[in-house]
């Protein structure tokens, strides 16, 4: 066996030829390679363990459920894990949401959230919606559909003649501006940005806006002002547009909340879940609508959409347990609570970095963006590829941050650190260590190539 675990070629591919360790094992907030190389997991994956790793108490509920049955088909059978989550996501959903919709991803979450929307209309008699609005930068998913509403060039340019060209506004990147607006000002204008964007189209055109509570990594976990929520709302209301949040990142706690929404108030139209739902142990998402929406597309000849692994007992029964273990642990709570302390942290490592241009997010969604130049937000120039770098030299110290590509007319260099809610205090100090380490050299590497 080679050094990276590796004894021969592989055959799977992902995006690039680049390799990485085998994973041997994972328990918490660690994870161990083949070699006995120990990493702390402060991306939680690409934000989804939320409860960490190995928890016996998922474990058990999934071997229970698979001693009973491991796939029932959603045509031919109910099964009670599947049932059991969805009352319980029904329970914790915002408003009148109420009626859940299993699938297995984000990206399938939000392809039914925006054919949920679709139908409703018809059934409704409002076959003229069809545009959905959405925000760019964003992420919505890879899926073609999902892709389309994603505002996220690298992902979405090489796609476009194969997709329905969708409107985008400006996402609320306040930390840019150097008017002189008070920050409620500010989030009201980019949420007028819809209105305008919705008299432009043609109101009776739209069918729908989209929108992440809190950004994930197109943005860099973007807040907007408080302002911006409500507004958004309302404008949805008047003009007769649904409000899409897409939930996958930040539901299941991630924020501090079970979901982002329950920050504002806000109830949106529809929402989609997924990463932290099952947290990891299975595959699994949802979709959440209320019933006013729901029962006139059953009514109208039902949805005509579905997946085959939609409400997996497997997946449903880890769903189930993920949950008593968020609710039984207060990881809710700790998610506020760690994620405040990691964000003053954070927030304090600016006075050695001065590339730190901001440190910004909620709960345990939480990221720093690096700049040329802090008071003019200037990014670093993109062949340094700065916020990758970051991401390796923090890897070979045993440090896992999250990645995303800085290419193709993105501005700003964007690291997520976000560990699971279960993340302690002394663990705090597993993630900042090395982190400061992987800055320190990043700062030189950054200054030797004249960049900063
Ligand atoms: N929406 C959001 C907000 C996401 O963060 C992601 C995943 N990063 C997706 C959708 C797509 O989810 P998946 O990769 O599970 O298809």
């Amino acid at each position: 066996m080679t050094k990276t675990g590796h004894n021969r070629e592989s055959r799977l591919f992902y995006q690039s030829r680049s390799r990485r360790p085998v994973i041997d094992h994972a328990k918490g907030v660690y994870m161990w390679d083949v070699n006995g190389q120990r990493y702390i997991d402060a991306s939680s994956g690409a934000m989804v363990s939320n409860i960490g790793h190995s928890d016996p108490r998922v474990l058990a509920a999934m071997q229970a459920q698979m001693e009973r049955a491991t796939f029932a088909y959603r045509l031919h059978f109910e099964n009670d894990a599947a049932e059991t989550l969805a009352w319980r996501l029904a329970e914790r959903a915002p408003g009148d949401l109420e009626r859940v919709f299993f699938v297995s991803g984000g990206s399938e979450a939000v392809e039914s959230c925006l054919k949920l929307a679709r139908q409703y209309t018809l059934a409704i008699g409002q076959a003229q919606r069809s545009k959905v609005i959405s925000r760019f930068p964003s992420y919505h998913g890879s899926t073609l559909g999902a892709l389309a509403i994603t505002g996220y060039t690298p992902m979405h340019a090489p796609f476009a003649p194969m997709m329905v060209d969708q409107p985008k506004i400006p996402a609320p990147t306040c930390y840019l501006d150097r008017d002189d607006l008070s920050n409620h000002d500010r989030g009201l204008k980019y949420a007028n940005m819809l209105e305008a964007e919705i008299l432009r189209q043609g109101p009776e055109t739209v069918l729908a806006f989209i929108m992440e509570p809190v950004g994930g990594a197109a943005t860099g976990a973007l807040v907007a002002p408080d302002s911006y929520y409500q507004r958004i709302r309302d404008i949805c209301d008047q003009y007769g547009v649904l409000l899409i949040y897409d939930e996958v990142m930040t539901g299941a706690g991630r924020t501090g909340t079970y979901f982002a929404a329950e920050h504002w108030n806000i109830v949106p139209d529809i929402l989609a879940v997924s990463k932290g739902l099952a947290a990891g142990y299975a595959p699994l998402g949802a979709m959440i609508a209320p019933d006013r929406i729901v029962s006139p597309v059953l009514d109208h000849g039902g949805f005509i959409h579905g997946y085959t692994y939609a409400g997996n007992p497997i997946a449903c029964a880890a769903g189930n347990a993920v949950l008593d273990v968020i609710e039984q642990d207060g990881l809710l709570e700790n998610a506020a609570s760690s994620g405040m302390a990691l964000k003053a942290e954070l927030t304090k490592l600016m006075a050695s970095f001065p590339f730190i241009g901001d440190v910004r997010g909620k709960g345990l969604l939480l990221a720093l963006e690096l700049v040329a130049n802090r008071n003019t937000m200037e990014p670093i120039a993109p062949q340094h590829m700065a916020a990758a770098r970051l991401v390796d030299i923090a890897y070979d110290k045993g440090l896992i941050i999250y990645w995303r590509r800085t290419r193709g007319g993105y501005r700003g260099d964007h690291i997520m650190v976000c560990p699971p809610l279960t993340i302690t205090p002394d663990q705090l100090g597993d993630i900042l260590d090395p982190l400061r380490n992987a800055l320190t050299q990043l700062e030189s590497e950054l200054k030797q190539a004249g960049a900063i």
